[in-house]
């Protein structure tokens, strides 16, 4: 079999660009060692945690608001095997779709390992052995990340865990201690915090989300607080045991103390690593750097000239649509056009309640790069929307250039606003003033006004609402 591009994983990278390259009429052929389509996001990752996160959330507003909303609910329990199952079906509604979009873009899937026999030739293996060839032009390495772990934590995959197997549960844990303060541990620990069990947090730096604005860290660390979470910041996990029913840490904190934490599940959220194994990138001649990553240069072309890499595999952003961006960007360079992707607009967003959301710089980076900027807040208890739906907690942040106005940077926490990001985003693509944004009129009531507001903030302290 003989094809313009071959595309190994079926992720989010590997799927939208294997659907661009077809588009654009070129042969595809996608190779995925999973028996579904979807690679991480669909199967173990986004989407799975997203459904979770959502029947954890009706489950809370049930059991906290529902009384002051007028509603009386009695014998309210959780279901959680119908909770799991349901969260099954969405992911094979998803993943299904992605078999329909390959056989509508008449792409040929072939399921089983893909190893490069050379740069140009390809091998199948799958489940059961069976050996196919394909004869590709071009391939691109769509392959993903795996989760990290430290060398002394043995993922016994039954109560020491990592998100995959946080999302197949057959309990809601007593006591879940998150080795790791970022986006999963905080989004997995909602869950089952909002479920009923006690979650604890070992994190080695002093906030959580610590890649992210400074300020989401401590709004998010208060409003996971009153869910109960309990947080370790500034401890080091020096030891992580467990037996059949418990797990213990020992987590050092800076003074040299040891604190012992006892729980029945522990989750190992301390990041991803790009995952290449099996690949034989040695036979097709691609570099790997010294993080474990596929080198690529700003075509996303490895250091073999017919062989391209995206997503988790390669540097940057860890992000479902970072990856489907890179995933179009390639198959049009492929197809000699000139694309192009600004990464420093691709937005980051934590599905806890409230979320977070945030595009461009940090305050820290620009107080870093020495770059004179000014700062807009406006709260959320301000919006009367907020006060209507009770979800009050939040603020959104506008940091804008001191001299022209141009908006740098957009940090959001509070109801909605992993979708309320895209307008932040938008307005920095056409590199909009902050004075543009406080200018255009924004429905009412809605969340969005925080961002209108915080743009007058930020233009000469001029919000209208506080
Ligand atoms: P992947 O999705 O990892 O897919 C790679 C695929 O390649 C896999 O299916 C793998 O089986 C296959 N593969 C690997 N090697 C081979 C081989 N040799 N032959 C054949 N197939 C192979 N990101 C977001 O943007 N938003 C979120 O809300 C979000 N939530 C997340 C929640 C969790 C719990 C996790 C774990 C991740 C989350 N992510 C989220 C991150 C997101 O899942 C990844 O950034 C994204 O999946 C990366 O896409 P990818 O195409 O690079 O790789």
């Amino acid at each position: 079999m003989k094809y313009d591009v071959t595309v190994i994983g079926s992720g989010p990278g590997g799927y939208i660009a294997a659907v661009r390259c077809a588009q654009l009429g070129m042969k595809t052929a996608i190779i995925e060692k999973y028996n579904t389509l979807g690679g991480t996001c669909l199967n173990v990752g986004c989407i799975p945690s997203k459904a979770l996160l959502d029947s954890s959330e009706h489950y809370h507003n049930a059991t906290h608001t529902f009384k002051d909303h007028g509603i009386e609910l009695s014998d309210l329990k959780v279901d959680f095997k119908q909770m799991i199952e349901r969260k099954t079906q969405v992911v094979n509604q998803v993943t299904g779709g992605v078999d329909f979009l390959m056989k509508k873009n008449k792409i040929d899937v072939f399921h089983g390992l893909g190893s490069f026999i050379d740069k140009n030739n390809i091998k199948v293996t799958d489940g059961d052995g069976k050996e196919t060839k394909i004869e590709t032009d071009k391939t691109i390495i769509a392959t993903g990340s795996k989760p990290a772990s430290l060398p002394f934590i043995e993922i016994d995959k039954k109560r020491i865990i990592t998100s995959t197997e946080a999302l197949v549960l057959k309990e809601i844990p007593k006591h879940m201690i998150v080795i790791g303060g970022g986006v999963i541990g905080m989004e997995l620990g909602s869950v089952y915090a909002r479920l009923g069990a006690q979650v604890s947090v070992v994190e080695f730096m002093d906030d959580i989300i610590p890649s992210m604005d400074k300020t989401m860290g401590k709004e998010l660390k208060k409003a996971l607080k009153k869910l109960g979470f309990q947080f370790y910041l500034g401890h080091k996990v020096v030891e992580v045991k467990g037996t059949a029913k418990t797990v213990t840490i020992k987590a050092e904190n800076k003074k040299g103390e040891i604190v012992d934490i006892k729980g029945d599940y522990c989750l190992v959220s301390i990041g991803r690593k790009p995952y290449t194994e099996g690949l034989g990138l040695e036979n097709a001649g691609v570099k790997m750097d010294d993080r474990g990553r596929i080198e690529v240069d700003e075509h996303l072309k490895t250091s073999t000239d017919n062989i391209y890499a995206i997503g988790d595999v390669v540097k940057g952003a860890m992000l479902a649509h970072k990856a489907e961006e890179e995933g179009v960007f390639v198959a049009e360079v492929i197809n000699g056009e000139k694309p192009h992707i600004n990464y420093n607009l691709i937005p980051g967003v934590v599905y806890t309640w409230p979320e977070v959301a945030a595009v461009g710089q940090t305050e820290e980076q620009l107080k870093e790069s020495g770059r004179a900027y000014k700062s807009g807040s406006f709260p959320y208890r301000a919006l009367g929307r907020a006060r209507a739906s009770m979800d009050i907690d939040g603020l959104v942040k506008v940091l804008a250039d001191k001299e022209t106005d141009e908006i740098l940077g957009v940090h959001m926490i509070g109801a909605r606003t992993a979708d309320m990001i895209a307008e932040a985003v938008v307005a920095m693509e056409f590199r909009a003033s902050a004075e543009d944004i406080a200018r255009m009129s924004h429905a009412h009531p809605t969340y969005t006004e925080a961002f209108k507001e915080a743009c007058l903030a930020a233009t000469d302290n001029r919000a209208l609402n506080v």
